[in-house]
């Protein structure tokens, strides 16, 4: 019976409206609702004592809040990451990250659990694909960490997300975008447009389909090499989207939006963090708007690869900059003491 009730998290504010009406109760009451929800943070209906009893009882009977349980959280040495393994209502279990930035806080979330796309060095890729994530999962992440932002009382709220924990987010276009409105609605989570970055393996029907609806997101694209053959050994989904039509859907996506793309290239060393690399990167990335965002490889069980060392990584960066205009950073590899890359901790507590 659980299972046929409606996750409050999945609904838009008009979605919560259009429930109300169907239970002819009056749709002001909406405001309150979504208020417990989203600016209380609030988690079950003894957390919200002033809501009508009409609208109390429907929700009882009709509803849940799909709060997800902890199974497992562990902070970096250097407290500025916390990782969360949170358990879905069917057991599986996904990871959400809280990272805090001179003072900027990000959430960083999963779309699925587990990825189709099989990245030979991600360890989210090593696991293979389960199912998608619900857009009330992907909510009740964000809120997560929002709850626990305020719990512990931390002077920040949560500001920014980033789809980049476990999944392909394009693999599961509607739930992420019905999510996205969610997320930025004013009255609610409020994170707009300029706060929330999704990355793509480079799905290219969703990238197009993005800049077709104008989708207000700033968009990320994991590139790693600057040749199909290249790509392909380390991104598999290159075969069925190959670079020169990733780059041409980039391309139509700056050109519609008017907006930048955020590059990443994951740096694994004598594979593509040599110069020749980034010269190829440059030339590839020519005449578009980018910045390029290099990650030294977080190691994972299932490859061999090492990171690149940081004198090569500032190398690369330089000629980026140098000899292409190419704005880049170099990440900070930040809580790589607690498997800080996507899948990683998920991996970790199978094994
Ligand atoms: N599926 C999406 C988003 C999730 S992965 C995508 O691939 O873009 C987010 C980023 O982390 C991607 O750029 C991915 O290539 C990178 N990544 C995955 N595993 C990594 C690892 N072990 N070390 C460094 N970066 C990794
Ligand atoms: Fe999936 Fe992204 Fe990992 Fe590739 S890097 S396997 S697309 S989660």
């Amino acid at each position: 019976m659980r299972t046929a009730s409606i996750n409050l998290y999945d609904l838009t504010k008009e979605q919560l409206r259009q429930l109300l009406v169907s239970w002819e109760l009056k749709p002001v009451h909406v405001a309150l609702l979504w208020n417990y929800l989203y600016l209380g943070l609030a988690g079950s209906l003894d957390a919200m004592p002033d809501l009508p009893p009409k609208l109390r009882a429907r929700l009882a009977a009709h509803t849940h809040f799909g709060v997800l349980p902890t199974a497992f959280e562990t902070d970096s040495s250097d407290g500025f990451t916390r990782k969360y393994l949170l358990e879905l209502a069917d057991g599986e279990r996904i990871e959400t990250v809280l990272m805090r930035f001179t003072g900027r806080v990000t959430a960083c979330i999963s779309s699925q659990v587990g990825c189709a796309m099989g990245c030979v060095f991600c360890a989210t890729g090593q696991m293979g694909y389960t199912r998608h994530l619900t857009a009330g999962e992907i909510i009740a992440q964000a809120v997560h960490v929002a709850r626990a932002l305020r719990t512990a009382k931390e002077p920040h709220r949560l500001r920014n997300i980033v789809l980049m924990g476990m999944g392909e987010p394009l693999h599961n276009y509607d739930a992420v975008m019905h999510a996205i409105d969610i997320l930025r609605d004013e009255t609610g989570l409020a994170l707009g447009a300029e706060r929330i970055t999704l990355s793509t393996v480079g799905v290219v029907p969703g990238i197009l389909r993005l800049a077709k609806e104008k989708r207000p997101l700033h968009l990320a694209v994991s590139l790693h090499a600057a040749t199909q053959v290249e790509r392909a050994a380390l991104v598999p989904a290159a075969r069925k989207w190959p670079l020169d039509e990733l780059m041409a859907a980039c391309r139509t996506y700056s050109e519609t939006t008017g907006r930048r793309i955020f590059y990443e290239w994951t740096l694994i060393e004598g594979k593509n963090d040599t110069a020749e690399h980034a010269r190829a990167v440059g030339r590839l990335l020519h005449g578009l708007p980018a910045q390029v965002n290099l990650i030294p490889l977080n190691p994972t069980a299932g490859y061999g690869g090492a990171p690149t060392r940081t004198d090569a990584a500032k190398h690369f960066q330089h000629i980026l900059g140098e000899e292409f205009n190419i704005p880049s950073t170099v990440r900070q590899r930040r809580g790589i003491d607690i498997a800080a890359g996507c899948g990683q901790l998920a991996t970790a507590e199978r094994a």
